[in-house]
């Protein structure tokens, strides 16, 4: 899931200036887990706009607004979107670059979170990150636990100097990635992985924009359009 956080109702209200009318987009799938972008921060939106002047002429809570076909076909059904002075999306930072390429190209979309990462979810509320999307995943040597995303130092091969009875020394409260690397690795009779040395990342891989096409497995390409 893709975390995300509101912004400041009065950073939206200043990034709106200008625009009398706006139509609202949340999100029914991560946002909504995020109480950022469901029904009730659409009201609550709503209410915010209205206080501040603008005329909110209605909303879409399509179920991954990340997803083009869905946005495109709400852009189709609702005329009241290309007739807002802007659209403001309440979904993360793909959700709004799916909004802004189904809408004309004068409409303005604006975003109201701000995106922070992707998560696991230990239940609603308890969201932890785990995985950086680095295009090249060692899980299968590290049983599972992410150094590049656990790991404040992005230790490859193993802990730093600074772990102390298995704590970080960076994040004091957590446990040390390489301790619990180490720790599951052993109870799964893997331990020689914790020997086997890693080559540094090829960062050319992480270039933005990345895009995969589902001509073959693991086929990606630069984006195209
Ligand atoms: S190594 Fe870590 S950051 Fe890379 S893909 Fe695997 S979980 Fe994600
Ligand atoms: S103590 Fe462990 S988790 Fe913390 S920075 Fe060092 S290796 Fe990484």
């Amino acid at each position: 899931m893709i975390i995300t956080k509101k912004k400041e109702p009065a950073d939206i209200v200043e990034s709106l200036k200008g625009y009398k009318s706006v139509y609202l987009f949340g999100c029914n799938t991560c946002a909504e887990q995020c109480k950022t972008g469901g029904i009730e921060e659409i009201n609550e939106m709503t209410a915010t706009l209205t206080e501040n002047g603008h005329e909110v002429t209605g909303y879409s809570l399509v179920d991954e607004t990340c997803y083009e076909q869905l946005a495109r076909r709400e852009v189709r059904k609702v005329p009241a979107i290309k007739e807002s002075d802007a659209v403001l999306v309440l979904a993360c930072g793909a959700g709004v670059k799916t909004v802004a390429d189904s809408v004309e190209e004068s409409t303005p979309v604006l975003p109201a979170l701000d995106s922070l990462y992707l998560a696991s979810v230990e239940r609603v509320g308890r969201f932890f990150e785990g995985c950086s999307l680095c295009g090249e995943c060692v899980l299968t040597e590290t049983a599972g636990i992410c150094p590049h995303t656990e790991c404040p130092k992005d230790m490859l091969n193993g802990p730093c100097g600074g772990v102390s009875d298995g704590k970080c020394e960076v994040l004091v409260e957590n446990e040390c990635a390489w301790t619990r690397i180490h720790s599951r690795l052993k109870a799964q009779g893997r331990l020689s992985q914790m020997t086997k040395f890693r080559p540094l990342k090829d960062n050319s891989i992480k270039l933005n924009p990345r895009q995969t096409l589902l001509r073959g497995p693991g086929s990606v390409a630069q984006k195209s359009r």
